[in-house]
């Protein structure tokens, strides 16, 4: 079995398979506009794709998944510097855009770049080769992580890995191509990229790409199963409506980054689904879930996916109990994991244990139950202040109790005196004073978490996958 089931005939009876921002696509028009693609690319070293929310980002990529051609998704509206880093990181020469487009002028940084040629994309091309099914470990992709805590790493992703983690995720979520798959991510990521298009390319579900992730275009959109980052789920749990319009859908899904209780629970209400939680990144795909036929417990990511290992690492080295309340690191092994980092030996050296487990970064706490909660980044979420060890996603969760607060991020301010002094933001909705905000959460956090400072701001800096970049955060002061 190849990777793209879908394409070998495995699909479910839909008549328009695939449908991206408007424009709908037939499997076979999809497989033979890709197999233009692929006998184009075939033998390149390496394809970079302009990943626009359009049909034409969906077959370039497919296309070299066809061709075996390790794929490399740009972000579109990506800087000139950002895009000319990945090509160049990459080695790709031929940059995938839709025809009768050039792919950018020098100024925006596009094609210029070392003789990085554009590849048109024809939706109407018919392509004629046959092309073996490349070898499991070959490259899938070269995804670039979101960047969150430092430059974006390339992550080399093989076929086997991806094929591993959507199987994973189809047994978790009992995913078929019954289903009907509607989301509206960016097409350069894990998430809309990886989960989201090639999720139903394997089960052979009905893809229906909303262009953006707006409440509106979700809930025209009538599908069994929406992906959503929190941002997108909040703004459902804002307009009414739209949250209503989803209660047909049999399953709602989160992920990328921490769904706050309070999204969980009006989605729940409001839909009539509790939302489905789920933990992962570029580097091991999709690590933890919950189950479509499990307990949906707010703020818990679950339980590991089939064949994924996760342990839980003190500083000290030490294991950490499963005990529902100890603070490790969290570690993965299994089949999901990527094979390692482009041209960077130093975050290589840093990601891997001796013994072969994946460093995710990440601040968990796993129960007796084995039930996953994800705490936060090991970097800028856990508080050191004062001899303390403070999550700052709990002092989050007591500043979103105050109704006037609509949404806050805590970070670990640099302090003489106690190392680091938790410092708060908050963008409220509805008048609020900092002073006001301090005293409400007296009452619910011990003295040492308590913000030292709660500053209001218009908005929290966030990236395309809604990630609070907490480095901006600090830099602010
Ligand atoms: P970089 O590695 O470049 O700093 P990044 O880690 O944000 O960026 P991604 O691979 O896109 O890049 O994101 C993975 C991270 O997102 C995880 O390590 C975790 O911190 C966070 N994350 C993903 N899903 C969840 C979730 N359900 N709850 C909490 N955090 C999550
Ligand atoms: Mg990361």
């Amino acid at each position: 079995m190849g990777l793209l089931t879908a394409l070998e005939g495995g699909y479910g009876d839909h008549g328009d398979a695939v449908v991206v921002d408007g424009r709908a696509m037939s499997w076979e028009d999809l497989l033979g506009a890709a197999g233009a693609v692929a006998d184009r690319v075939a033998g390149a070293g390496a394809l970079a794709v302009l990943a626009r929310p359009a049909a034409e980002t969906v077959v370039a990529v497919v296309g070299g998944l066809l061709a075996g051609v390790p794929v490399v998704p740009l972000p579109p509206d990506s800087g000139p510097k950002e895009r000319a880093h990945i090509l160049r990181d990459s080695g790709a020469r031929l940059l995938a855009v839709p025809a009768g487009e050039n792919g950018g002028t020098a100024e925006d940084g596009a094609v210029g770049v070392d003789g990085v040629e554009p590849l048109p994309v024809d939706l109407a091309a018919r392509g004629g080769a046959h092309h073996p099914e490349p070898a499991p470990e070959r490259p899938a992709f070269v995804l670039y992580t979101s960047g969150t805590t430092g430059a974006p790493k390339g992550a080399v992703l093989p076929r086997a890995a991806v094929a591993a983690g959507l199987d994973g995720l189809a047994a978790a979520w009992q995913w078929t191509a019954e289903d009907t798959l509607v989301h509206g991510l960016p097409l350069f990521h894990v998430h809309g990229l990886v989960l989201g298009v090639l999720g139903a390319l394997r089960t052979g579900s009905r893809l229906v790409h909303t262009g953006r992730p707006t409440p509106g275009a979700y809930a025209g959109a009538r599908g069994s199963l929406y992906f959503g980052v929190p941002t997108v789920w909040s703004r459902i749990a804002a307009d009414t409506e739209a949250a209503r319009a989803l209660g047909g859908a049999r399953l709602l899904v989160s992920g990328s980054a921490p769904l706050p209780v309070p999204v969980f629970e009006r989605i729940a209400a409001l839909t009539g689904h509790a939302p489905i939680e789920r933990y992962g990144m570029t580097e091991s795909l999709i690590t933890v879930s919950t189950r479509a036929d499990g307990e949906r417990r707010p703020g818990s990511v679950g339980l590991p996916l089939d064949g994924v290992r996760t342990r839980l690492v003190g500083e000290d080295g030490a294991a950490v109990p499963y005990d529902g309340e100890s603070v490790g690191e969290l570690q993965v092994a299994g089949p999901t994991l990527f094979a390692g980092y482009l041209n960077r030996p130093d975050a290589d050296a840093e990601a891997w244990t001796a013994d072969g487990w994946f460093r995710t970064g990440d601040v968990a706490v796993i129960g007796p139950d084995g039930f996953h909660r994800i705490v936060g980044r090991a970097s800028v979420d856990l508080i050191k202040s004062g001899g303390y060890r403070i999550g700052a996603g709990e002092v989050e969760a007591a500043l979103r109790d105050h109704p006037a607060v609509a949404d806050a991020a805590v970070v670990g301010a640099p302090d003489d005196d106690l190392g680091q002094a938790v410092v708060a933001y908050v963008v409220p909705e509805g008048p609020v004073s900092g002073d006001q905000l301090t005293a409400f959460v007296a009452e619910r956090l011990s003295v040492h978490k308590r913000p030292r400072r709660v500053v209001i701001v218009d908005e929290l800096p966030r990236n395309a996958m809604g990630k609070v970049l907490k480095k901006q955060l600090l830099d602010l002061g």
